[in-house]
């Protein structure tokens, strides 16, 4: 691919990223709106306080590997990983040595025809 082609690409990975995090936010402040007022209004919660907040904790770390699961899916999909050894490319390094930053493969091919 060409510098156009990957500055695109970033784009679209950027757009849906923040499309993606967007979506993640509402489980976890709804959860937790929820469970602010559990705690306060619900004996059954305040009881079980601790297995709540664990829940809470779980569903934070569930959520969150899913936003990376589903980026890096994304990335495998548009072409954002090294045609070689498959690892995300750093846009800084790709940008500026034309290179990808873990084995050196040649990601941008200086004309205007895709790889
Ligand atoms: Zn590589």
């Amino acid at each position: 691919m060409n510098k156009g082609e990957l500055i695109e690409k970033l784009d679209i990975q950027k757009k849906y990223g923040s499309k993606i995090i967007r979506i993640a936010l509402l489980p976890i402040f709804g959860y937790a709106g929820f469970g602010i007022f559990a705690m306060t209004r619900i004996s059954f919660v305040q009881r079980n306080r601790i297995c709540f907040s664990s829940c809470y904790l779980f569903i934070i770390f569930f959520v969150v590997g899913i936003i990376f699961w589903l980026l890096f899916r994304n990335m495998r999909r548009i072409g954002l990983v090294c045609s070689k050894c498959q690892k995300m490319l750093d846009k800084e390094t790709a940008l500026t040595t034309l290179k990808c930053g873990k084995c050196g493969e040649i990601i941008i091919t200086g004309n205007g025809t895709s790889q």
